[in-house]
């Protein structure tokens, strides 16, 4: 194994954070504490999701431009094409740009139903690479889009879904964010095939702590990401210690990181699911280490 040793990592990394909008006062409250907490960390952004079928477009939208508002960080949206005419998005778009915000993850959606297939709305766009080249000619947005080592669920073949990342970036995005994934090789598999399809933008990989192993198995089967034997195992019989399991969780996910660190990665993507605490013990076992706040801000 020549993975270097946490002790031996230099902190060398870029690091970027996603957020859900929260629905009640309870989770704002927690949401408001991760980015506290998270923020010297000087992330690169930080992404607020945006709930299926455009379901949280207003919540979306007001902690984003909170974000841009009341933080130093640069806040980047999730924007959905799914259920909204190609008019409706002209809207949300300015409304982002007026209040500051420069950067979209631009993504096509699912149907709220769970199972469905995605239709385009009759006025809308017809998927993500569509989405991308209306949101580009818009307004000059920082635009990221997703990518799928393991091949998203209803793509044709691992050829379709990679023309179509192709795409995506040629209609105007600047980088990919991953599909969570528990295998370093699964990234580094993808990164070759990405890199051979002529892909040279950045691919950032998407990290997932996984604090309930339950749901990840759940999000894992919907989303195409498989999920080891051994994970199963190492989280067997945690289910009655909380405390246990984030610890295993934190080094999971830190051994996962070291090791695409080793293969040349620095650029990570964390699910945070709004909370601070794993996120920033795995960014602080990679070396990483808060920056006073006239850092974060440059
Ligand atoms: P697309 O890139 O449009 O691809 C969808 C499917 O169509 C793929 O299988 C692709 O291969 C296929 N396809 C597209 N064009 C063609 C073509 N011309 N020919 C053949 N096949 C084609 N969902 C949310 O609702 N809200 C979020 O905030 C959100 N954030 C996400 C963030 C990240 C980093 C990731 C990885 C996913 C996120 N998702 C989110 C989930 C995403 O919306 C779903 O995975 C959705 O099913 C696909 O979105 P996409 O942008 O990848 O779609």
């Amino acid at each position: 194994n020549e993975a270097p040793w946490f002790a031996d990592l230099a902190g060398d990394i870029r690091v970027s954070f996603e957020f859900f909008p929260p629905k009640t006062e309870k989770m704002e409250e927690q949401l408001w504490s991760a980015i506290g907490t998270l923020t010297p960390l000087a992330p690169q952004f930080v992404s607020v999701t945006y709930g299926a079928g455009g379901s949280t477009r207003e919540r979306t939208h007001n902690t984003v431009a909170r974000i841009a508002r009341e933080t130093p960080l640069a806040a980047a949206a999730h924007l959905t094409c799914v259920a909204a005419s190609k008019d409706e998005i002209a809207a949300v778009a300015d409304a982002y740009w007026e209040a500051g915000v420069r950067h979209i993850v631009a993504l096509r959606g699912d149907p709220p139903q769970a199972g469905e297939r995605f239709q385009p709305h009759p006025q809308g766009y017809q998927g993500a690479a569509d989405l991308v080249q209306g949101l580009a000619k818009r307004h000059p947005f920082e635009i990221s889009v997703a990518a799928y080592p393991e091949i998203h669920p209803e793509a044709a073949s691992a050829q379709s879904d990679i023309d179509n990342l192709k795409r995506k970036l040629d209609a105007g995005a600047t980088r990919a964010i991953t599909q969570f994934f528990f295998e370093p090789d699964c990234f580094f598999r993808f990164r070759d095939t990405a890199a051979a399809a002529g892909i040279d933008a950045e691919i950032i990989p998407g990290i997932m702590p996984v604090s309930n192993f339950a749901a990840v198995q759940r999000m894992s089967a919907m989303c195409n990401t498989s999920v080891p034997n051994w994970m199963g195992r190492l989280f067997d019989g945690l289910d009655d210690h909380p405390a246990a399991r984030q610890l295993v969780s934190a080094t999971l996910a830190a051994e996962l990181c070291r090791k695409l660190y080793a293969g040349g990665v620095r650029d990570l993507h964390f699910y945070t699911l709004n909370r601070a605490e794993l996120s920033y013990a795995i960014c602080h076992m990679l070396g990483l280490r808060p920056k006073a706040q006239a850092e974060v801000a440059a």
